[in-house]
């Protein structure tokens, strides 16, 4: 793309890392001091904008990456907003609603400074909620001393959430999936669907998809898949993981492991868990026709050629999962106008935004015969570039 190798240079480093360090009390009285991060990519056109993960591998060189993607993903979708990303090292699992509660509102006092409606505004990921999202606009309004919805998107309804943004991400997957399978002349009823991950993300991906008559065959979370050719209702698994802990035990399904469920002989993958799933060494054996990546970075570069090759069609996850930035965005736009849109509207709206981000894209992989990722990076570096030449370096 010819990239001017001065943007290049400036973007390849975030703008600002902020590691802090959170005691909180536990419940068994005693102090333990967890390590938090945030990470401000840059903001050619509007706030820095991305979510917050709690997991016990995250580590500042992830979600510097996972930042550098938002500014990628908020560009390729053309919303007014830079990249950012949070993350605290913790095992939310073996923790209680109450050090939840005491982790999430200390990082938020923590982060204060670098965050606002106007300079960062955070939102959900990995193992983070609406609950949280609540917590992180009380802790910011109560140090305010006024209401600031507009501080943190993917808050429940009742406190100024969008309608729509619970399902925003998968939404926006499966909009692009469809758009890519009729590329491929692919009917989406009957076509067999296998989801890895079954979060937020993963969870509503298979349900919407699910609505164009295509088959669940597999799903996956931490503790391993389910496999059933003849198709799975994914809500009834659900029911089954609320009870459980677990899609694993899912009755009529045969035991898969995360890896088996990748290689299936399926029409559509869908990757919603984490990053470095899709690799050199797995890659020739995927079978889809279509991957559709809900998760950031799940598939490495190496895999990347490797499924181009083969013609596998990736819809890279900075286009197929930015319907989650892209709600959050509606969100904070109703919040900021004190208004809030019928959930027809917010779908109608992301509806327009992904066909026309998939649109984009795919002229460029026509066009210049590169893969889809290839070609979301270039509509995204476009617009990045031309922001930071017009505006200029300060001082
Ligand atoms: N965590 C989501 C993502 O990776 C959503 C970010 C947001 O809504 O700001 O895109």
């Amino acid at each position: 793309m010819n990239l001017n190798p001065d943007i290049l240079e400036l973007l390849k480093n975030p703008k600002r890392a902020l590691v802090v360090s959170l005691p909180v009390r536990m419940d068994n009285g005693r102090i333990k001091v967890f390590t938090g991060m945030r990470v401000q990519h840059w903001d050619a056109f509007g706030p820095f904008k991305g979510g917050i993960r709690y997991h016990p591998q995250v580590c500042l060189d992830e979600v510097k990456a996972l930042a550098i993607w938002m500014s990628i993903k908020t560009a390729v979708v053309g919303i007014p907003y830079g990249g950012a990303k949070g993350g605290i090292i913790c095992n939310p699992k073996e923790m209680s609603v109450n050090e939840l509660e005491h982790l999430t509102r200390r990082f938020t006092h923590e982060i204060m400074d670098i965050i606002g409606p106007y300079r960062d505004v955070p939102a959900p990921d990995v193992y983070t909620s609406e609950r949280e999202m609540a917590w992180i606009y009380d802790t910011y309004s109560e140090a305010q001393g006024y209401a600031v919805p507009e501080v943190v998107t993917g808050k429940p309804i009742s406190v100024g959430g969008s309608l729509g943004r619970r399902e925003a991400t998968s939404r926006g997957t499966v909009i692009t999936i469809r758009e890519a399978a009729k590329r491929l002349k692919l009917n989406l009823k009957g076509a067999s669907v296998a989801v890895q991950g079954f979060g937020n993300v993963g969870y509503y991906a298979a349900v919407l998809i699910a609505e164009y008559g295509s088959k669940i065959v597999a799903v996956s979370d931490s503790q391993g898949g389910i496999y059933n050719p003849d198709g799975v209702n994914p809500k009834k698994v659900m029911e089954h993981k609320n009870k459980t802990g677990s899609v694993v035990g899912y009755p009529g399904t045969k035991q898969i492991s995360n890896a088996e469920l990748l290689e299936l002989d399926v029409d559509i993958l869908i990757p919603a868990a984490l990053e470095n799933q899709l690799l050199a060494e797995n890659a020739p054996r995927i079978k889809a026709k279509i991957v559709g990546e809900g998760a950031n970075g799940p598939t490495t570069p190496e895999a990347d050629e490797i499924l181009y090759k083969n013609g596998v069609f990736v819809v890279p996850d900075i286009l197929a999962n930015a319907g989650g930035v892209t709600v959050s965005y509606m969100e904070w736009v109703q919040n900021l106008t004190r208004e809030s849109w019928s959930e027809d509207e917010v779908n109608t709206k992301l509806e327009q935004r992904m066909v026309q981000a998939f649109n984009e894209v795919y002229q460029v992989y026509q066009q210049e015969k590169v893969h889809m990722r290839t070609a979301a990076y270039i509509v995204a570096f476009r617009r990045i570039a031309e922001a930071v030449e017009a505006r200029g370096i300060f001082p």
